[in-house]
């Protein structure tokens, strides 16, 4: 399966951490989504933020996220105009896949209303009801990115098989069993990592699990000193988000050669993944 890793959100700039090995140069933080081309559809894992967002950020982002995110609000870089300008038709992203509901992960959902749209029941659970109703939730979950009532496809975490040491681990309904939804709470109450097998191994999204690539090093883990701050600040449950983080350190500590493991916001990574072709925006 192709994988197209696409930035659809950039935001704050951010310097690396100082303990970095490397030279590397200050970059804006990214919304990383994949572009996954099956063999009749197109899915795509997480959204970043949409025509909406870019259009009417106050209303459909919040001042909130707008102020201490500070997203750049490019239209281009929205996953729609993204799709199109690949070539291919935004009819054929039929399904898109969440780590989480959180703004700056479902904000294209609106964008592609035909797609059908697995979730973790829990994220679910955790971030519909409340819209209009709790104010402190709706900084971190929008209304506007649901209004459309997509058709949701969710998963219960009981069932499943084991994977590279991860539980509970599901296909995605009537999808190729190559794209494997795993749980991986603590972030938000439904967080998942997305593993899809691609033409050169296992990708795995890792969604807001962790924000530095500094956080897998085996020789000790290197936390990026501001995004630290806001994984502690965006957490709803720290043990069970620091157990995961442990479970994808090992994973990286011990199968690097076959899984490759991404997050949502660490522009370093992203580099490293796109093709220069694919970095259109
Ligand atoms: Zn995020």
């Amino acid at each position: 399966m192709r994988v197209h890793h696409l930035n659809c959100g950039s935001m704050r700039e951010i310097a690396p951490d100082e303990s970095e090995r490397r030279p590397l140069p200050t970059k804006p933080a990214v919304c990383h989504c994949l572009l996954l081309e099956a063999e009749d559809r197109l899915i795509v894992v997480d959204t970043g933020l949409g025509l909406t967002d870019v259009r009417h950020p106050e209303e459909s982002l919040g001042l909130e996220f707008l102020g201490r995110a500070a997203p750049l609000l490019d239209e281009n870089e929205t996953l729609l105009r993204q799709v199109e300008r690949l070539g291919f038709d935004p009819a054929d992203v039929r399904d898109i896949v969440l780590t989480h509901l959180d703004l700056d992960h479902s904000g294209g959902v609106p964008d592609f209303p035909h797609a059908r749209v697995h979730v973790h029941q829990a994220e679910l659970d955790a971030a519909v009801p409340y819209h209009g109703r709790h104010p402190e939730d709706r900084i971190r979950y929008r209304s506007a990115h649901w209004a459309h009532e997509p058709h949701w496809v969710t998963y219960a975490e009981t069932a499943g098989d084991p994977w590279f040491g991860f539980d509970a681990v599901r296909e995605l309904r009537d999808l190729p069993a190559e794209i494997l939804l795993i749980p991986l709470a603590g972030h938000t109450a439904g967080h998942c990592a997305v593993a899809a097998q691609a033409d050169n191994g296992w990708l795995l999204h890792a969604g807001d699990a962790y924000y530095y690539h500094g956080e897998l090093d085996a020789q000790g883990q290197r936390p990026h000193p501001l995004m630290n701050v806001l994984a502690n600040a965006t957490e709803v449950e720290r043990p069970l988000r620091l157990g995961n983080l442990a479970r994808l350190r090992e994973l990286h500590r011990d199968h690097a050669d076959t899984v490759s493991i991404v997050s949502a916001h660490d522009p370093w990574e992203l580099a490293e993944h796109q093709e220069p072709a694919a970095d259109l925006v």
